[in-house]
């Protein structure tokens, strides 16, 4: 097709509405296919997308493939069988449940349910991208709390007294992520728990636990815990890391019923597909493969911490399944010269984060690879 031009009296642009005007999409990691092509290498190691470097479980695997024979019906709307296996795995009723097509779909119906021109929605720099994405896309003024400074123990972390400072009477939602992306920084539990108890009633409390199986640390707390107590908190995870599913995009999220029915009254009727129901159902019924899951992380993520500090290089204390690396320079030029040693990572100067890489712990021998590419471009 010949270049289109643009009649200078149509612009789409100037059609689009005002929070979808300012806003630049989500930028994904790179994909393995696309640096294939680019630099025609052999090998190449993707550490970019937080994934699984595991896989999925063998299990979800083969419950995907077997029903994908039926794959000309349309999956259940309510997904029953995978609401009833996460009610149980999770200890409440399916009526606390809202799917999403990955837990990006939920965070999206919550500022559709909830926020909208006049409202504003409030989170942390150094946060999760898709937050503002989400707000303003709806229309709503999104807020940008300081985070913490390098020096603070949660370094770039979420400053929640910060947070706290920024609602007024027009916020309806607020966005912890707990670990968040890309810092891997994480909230204890008197802190969060405090922080939630304070908010005032007209603000939901979207708690992003997208990494919660690979945290091991004890005070990390598990917020749907305090669901009973907070009929405005929202918990959102996800099969996309530790469970491994992040193609068949499937999250949930926890909150009170009523919340959950106002979220399912904006979600597309067959949002999570046939075979992200079966693999979802399938996976949390795998402990084995999910433990697995967390000890290699937990183990790498050791490994991977005192190789890099060894290198002399910063790092931002994780307890996720990725490390935000700082170098102490700007990251761009290190980026690219990974990427031509078959490494991919993820540049985070959109997080406000111009000197740091976003590095998602392999296996063993992928991480491996990511420090031998270090070592000799450093060298
Ligand atoms: N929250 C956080 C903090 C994330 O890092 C991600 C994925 N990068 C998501 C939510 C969304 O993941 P998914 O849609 O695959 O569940």
């Amino acid at each position: 097709m010949p270049e289109l031009s643009l009649p200078p009296d149509c612009d789409a642009l100037e059609l689009a509405v005002p929070g979808v005007r300012g806003l630049s999409p989500y930028q994904p990691g790179k994909p393995e296919s696309e640096l294939r092509r680019e630099y025609g290498l052999d090998r190449i190691v993707k550490l970019a997308s937080n994934e699984n470097p595991l896989g999925p479980s063998p299990k979800a695997l083969a419950a995907a493939a077997e029903c994908l024979a039926d794959c000309h019906r349309y999956p259940d709307g309510n997904a029953f069988e995978l609401k009833r296996a996460l009610a149980v795995s999770l200890g409440c009723g399916a009526e606390h449940l809202t799917l999403g097509n990955g837990s990006n779909d939920v965070l999206e119906l919550v500022c559709r349910a909830f926020a909208g021109p006049g409202r504003s929605v409030v989170y942390s720099r150094h946060g999760f991208a898709v937050y503002p994405l989400v707000s303003q896309a709806v229309g709503a003024e999104g807020r940008e709390a300081a985070a913490h400074g390098p020096e603070h123990p949660q370094a770039y972390g979420h400053d929640l007294a910060a947070m706290a400072r920024l609602m007024d009477a027009n916020t309806r939602v607020a966005f912890v992520a707990n670990p968040n992306n890309p810092t891997g920084t994480w909230l204890a539990r008197g802190e969060l728990e405090g922080f939630l108890r304070e908010l005032p009633p007209q603000v939901i409390a979207v708690v992003d636990e997208a990494y919660f199986e690979y945290v091991d640390q004890p005070d990390y707390p598990d917020a749907s815990r305090w669901l009973e107590r907070l009929p405005n908190l929202v918990v959102t995870r996800t099969f996309s890391k530790a469970h491994g599913l992040a193609g068949l995009r499937v999250g949930y999220a926890l909150s009170h019923p009523r919340v959950a029915e106002l979220l399912n009254r904006v979600r597309q009727p067959f949002n999570v597909n046939l075979a992200a129901q079966a693999a979802a159902q399938a996976a949390l019924a795998d402990d084995e493969h999910l433990a697995r899951s967390r000890a290699r992380n937990s183990a790498e993520r050791r490994r991977l911490t005192g190789a890099i500090a060894d290198l002399g290089l910063g790092l931002i204390p994780s307890v996720a399944n990725f490390l935000c690396v700082d170098f102490a320079r700007p990251a761009a030029p290190l980026f690219q010269a990974l990427l031509q040693r078959g490494v991919i990572v993820r540049p985070v100067a959109n997080y406000g984060l111009p000197q740091h890489l976003r590095v998602t712990v392999g296996t063993a021998e992928e991480n491996d690879f990511f420090l031998a590419a270090l070592r000799d471009l450093l060298a």
